[in-house]
């Protein structure tokens, strides 16, 4: 591990982005905290709950925002709307309360109160809708797209937009390219896949034998896709994690492999990481660190950084019930 923080040489890059702004200033540059636990190979665990709102949502929020706004796809009198069933919803509030920008954000009605809450304490619009195949037309990704349309709004949609890996590709992934030495394997879970493919791209591009891995949950479509198989019924208590289907967000070419995870070992690794470990961290994560463990238990050749997307604050239920 790099001290970056007193070596010239080896300092975390400056943000892609020219932050005149206390509060969001406060994104990015997440620490890398060593995995306690003894193992023959190293593990790093990247704290993305660091960011304000509590996941790397952060990033790609203000990252989409301030390139749209640079290419006039988005105007300072724009509404923005985005759909986001976790964590993106409070990013976006936050960049847009900081910046002055209107903006709605539609959830399913499914949608756990604490993410939701930044929405409502940052003033933005919440609409809940209703828990519906995404072909319906009151799905929340169909509902955004209809507020844009209605209200001369702009739609972010992290689901399709290329600026969401590409955020990651310019800031998530030479910070953490910076912070590791002899990297050997990063590991990652997936929703849109944004932050595993952009950090990917980047890191195959510094030195292509660092292995990239997804982990997706066990009856979701990423892998499905991934490996050219039958689809399967897109079904997870996991958030976060996983897809019905393959979205442009995912870049295939710069990941290895895809690893899928059942709820049971998501859940059972990220109170594991609590109990044993003091380490807090989200389901999503925990799903994760299943796989990063292995890695790093059978190889003492291997460096092995662990995205953790967001923290166990935001799950406490999960992790405490018995
Ligand atoms: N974990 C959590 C907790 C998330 O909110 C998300 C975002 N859906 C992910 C993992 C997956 O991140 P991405 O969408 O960048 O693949």
């Amino acid at each position: 591990m790099q001290d970056h923080r007193n070596s010239e040489q080896n300092c975390t890059p400056l943000p892609p982005y020219d932050i005149d702004d206390p509060i969001l200033s406060l994104i990015g540059d997440t620490s890398m905290v060593k995995y306690p636990d003894e193992l023959s190979g190293d593990l790093w665990v990247k704290l993305e709950k660091e960011n304000p709102t509590g996941s790397m949502k952060d990033r790609i929020a203000l990252g989409m925002i301030l390139e749209m706004r640079a290419s006039g796809e988005l105007s300072d009198d724009d509404l923005v709307v985005e759909a986001s069933s976790g964590n993106t919803a409070g990013g976006v509030a936050l960049v847009a309360n900081r910046l002055g920008l209107d903006n709605t954000i539609t959830t399913p009605e499914t949608t756990s109160g604490q993410k939701m809450g930044y929405v409502e304490a940052f003033g933005s619009e919440l609409v809940t809708c209703p828990d519906v195949d995404s072909s319906e037309p009151g799905h929340y990704r169909s509902t955004a797209e209809r507020i844009a349309d209605e209200r001369d709004g702009v739609f972010l949609n992290q689901y399709h937009n290329q600026l969401n890996p590409q955020v990651h590709e310019k800031w998530t992934g030479p910070e953490l390219w910076n912070q590791t030495e002899d990297l050997t394997h990063v590991v990652c879970p997936m929703g849109t896949g944004g932050t595993l493919s952009g950090i990917g791209k980047y890191v195959k591009e510094q030195d292509d034998s660092v292995e990239i891995i997804g982990v997706d949950a066990e009856r979701s479509n990423i892998s499905t896709s991934f490996y050219d198989e039958e689809p399967v019924d897109y079904d997870t208590k996991i958030e976060g994690l996983g897809k019905g289907s393959e979205t442009p967000t995912m870049w295939f070419d710069y990941i290895d492999c895809v690893v899928s995870v059942g709820d049971d070992t998501a859940i059972s690794w990220t109170k594991k990481a609590a109990r044993d470990q003091g380490l807090l961290i989200g389901p999503s994560a925990g799903a994760a660190l299943s796989v990063a463990h292995s890695i790093a238990e059978t190889d003492e050749d291997t460096t092995v950084v662990l995205i953790a997307c967001d923290g166990g604050e935001q799950y406490f239920d999960l992790l405490t019930d018995s």
